[in-house]
């Protein structure tokens, strides 16, 4: 099957919600969710286990592909295009998608034609709570500035490669998985495959998956706007100005709000 990209790398931020959209679209019958391979070597080395249960090294799936990586050294910048190509090839899928999220940024000039993305974008006042709520946001001002910083240089990314990219809200794609699933089927020139409706329970072969227990092993998709009770109004505050700076938030959800205003 000729597509028009393979890799396909999801650009975002941690909580975005990739792991939903992986974990539907991996349930394509032409697509392979390898979750965020380039975090392969810090896996290993952390001993942490493939989304299927089993240590990585006796992963059914991985398994086998664990030499090919170990030959560049399990190091990602130097995984190119053609390895994922080659893997998904061998594993007779079309299209390989990586959650490697800000990584696929730092290899971007690695990327060639066939390289394509989505950018995956989600309310920043529910990333942010979600990073709050696991604990990694000691110094808030530090996470807020991070955050601008990489939306920023992705949004970047994105318009300059627009012709490869797809942009996808996660809060479409729960209100409707259908259609977001359908537009992004014909953007990587595969058919609609229903199977990727129903989130996959098991039977993905994740790299490094999120360790969010939200509707895990749930085929329920649901949206998660736990922010709304979580964040304090000053925080809340300093994050909506943070997204009034950044023309593709603003737009969607500031703009939004204060035109029901
Ligand atoms: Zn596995």
């Amino acid at each position: 099957m000729s597509v028009p990209f393979s890799p396909v790398f999801l650009l975002g931020k941690a909580h975005c919600g990739s792991t939903l959209l992986l974990r539907l679209l991996g349930k394509h019958a032409d697509v392979l969710a390898v979750g965020e391979l380039m975090r392969v070597g810090e896996s290993l080395e952390r001993g942490s286990p493939c989304s299927c249960g089993a240590p990585l090294p006796e992963c059914p799936f991985w398994k086998r592909y664990l030499s090919w990586l170990a030959e560049l050294d399990h190091d990602w910048r130097r995984f190119r295009p053609g390895l994922y190509r080659r893997i998904g090839a061998d594993a007779g899928r079309a299209v390989v998608l990586d959650d490697s999220k800000t990584l696929a940024w730092r290899v971007r000039r690695a990327a060639d034609e066939r390289t394509g993305y989505v950018f995956m974008l989600r309310d920043s006042r529910g990333i942010l709570a979600a990073a709050l709520r696991a604990g990694r946001a000691v110094d808030f001002a530090r996470i807020l500035r991070r955050h601008e910083k990489w939306t920023k240089r992705l949004a970047r990314l994105a318009e300059r490669r627009a012709e490869r990219t797809r942009v996808l809200f996660y809060e479409d794609l729960c209100a409707d998985p259908e259609r977001e699933i359908r537009g992004l089927s014909t953007f990587l020139g595969l058919p609609f495959d229903p199977a990727t409706l129903e989130p996959a329970r098991e039977a993905l072969h994740l790299v490094g998956a999120s360790g969010s227990s939200w509707q895990k092993g749930s085929s329920e998709i649901r949206l998660d706007e736990r922010w709304r009770e979580e964040l304090s109004a000053d925080r809340r505050a300093e994050i909506e100005r943070v997204m009034a700076r950044i023309p593709l938030l603003c737009a969607r959800y500031l703009a939004a709000e204060t035109a029901r205003a």
